[in-house]
C-alpha cells in the first residue's frame, strides 16, 4: 500500500475518512445495494438548506431515501417547465420506476427561500426569481413578514406543494390506488422537531403528538379493497 499523499484540504480529508472509517463498517450494505439495486420506499423532497439533514431526521441510511432538493422544497407544475426540470424528472422517476410508497415534502423554519420570495432577489438571479414564483400563492398579504408570518408561509407552502404534486397524473393515480401516500413536514430547526401536516385538522401537529407522519393533501381516499380511509 502506498502512503496517501499529504492533504491539507479539509474536504479531501473527510473523503478519505469516509473510505477508511465509515465504509468498512457498512461495506456489506453498500455491496447489497449494488448487487440488488436500490429500492427506496420514500421520495424526500427537501429544501437545499444545509441545516436540513434528511438522514439524521429520519434515522435512515444508504438506500432508504430517494432525495431531491431545491431552494424552498418547491414542486414545479406538471408539464409546465418544458421538460427541463430536475425536480419534475425525479418525481416521475421515483413514482413510475422506483414505485416509492411515500413522498415527503419537507419545508423548514428560517427558510431563506421563503424569505426571499417576500424580499426579492438580485436581477441577475434570473432562474431564482422565476423559481420563487412557485410559492407566490402561499404568501401572505404583508410587506415585511415577521417570524409568525414566515412560519405560516413556510407551512402554507408545504401544503401548496402537496397539492401541486397531486396534479402529477402518476402521483394522483398511485395515491388514489392506495399505493402512495403524501406527507407534508415543517422542520423546526431550533426545536429539533418536525411538525406534520394533518389534513383532517387542516393544521400542522408536532411529531410528538401526531398519530401518523402525514395524511397528504386530500382525503379520504379509497384503498385497494374499496375501504374509504380517513373519514
Ligand atoms: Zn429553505
Amino acid at each position: 500500500m502506498t502512503e496517501p499523499a499529504a492533504a491539507t484540504d479539509d474536504l479531501l480529508l473527510r473523503l478519505r475518512r469516509f473510505q477508511s472509517d465509515y465504509f468498512p463498517l457498512h461495506q456489506q450494505r453498500f455491496q447489497d445495494l449494488v448487487t440488488e439495486g436500490q429500492h427506496p420506499k420514500t421520495l424526500f423532497i427537501g429544501c437545499s438548506d444545509s441545516r436540513v439533514v434528511p438522514y439524521l431526521l429520519t434515522g435512515t441510511g444508504p438506500g432508504e431515501l430517494f432525495i431531491v432538493r431545491n431552494v424552498g422544497a418547491f414542486i414545479p407544475p406538471y408539464g409546465g417547465s418544458h421538460g427541463l426540470h430536475g425536480t419534475t424528472a425525479a418525481i416521475e422517476f421515483a413514482v413510475l420506476h422506483l414505485k416509492v410508497e411515500r413522498i415527503v415534502v419537507c419545508g423548514h423554519s428560517q427558510c431563506g427561500g421563503i424569505r426571499a420570495a417576500y424580499e426579492g432577489v438580485p436581477d441577475e438571479a434570473v432562474a431564482l426569481k422565476s423559481w420563487l414564483k412557485l410559492v407566490s400563492e402561499a404568501l401572505l398579504p404583508v410587506h415585511q413578514p415577521g417570524p409568525e408570518a414566515l412560519r405560516r408561509t413556510e407551512q402554507r407552502s408545504v401544503v401548496l406543494q402537496l397539492e401541486r404534486l397531486m396534479a402529477y397524473p402518476m402521483v394522483r393515480r398511485a395515491v388514489e390506488a392506495g399505493t402512495l401516500t403524501l406527507h407534508g413536514w415543517h422542520y423546526i430547526i431550533e426545536a429539533g422537531e418536525i411538525h406534520i401536516f394533518d389534513a383532517r385538522k387542516g393544521d400542522f401537529v408536532p411529531a410528538s403528538q401526531a398519530s401518523d407522519c402525514g395524511t397528504g393533501p386530500y382525503q379520504p381516499y379509497v384503498e385497494h379493497d374499496g375501504q374509504v380511509i380517513g373519514d
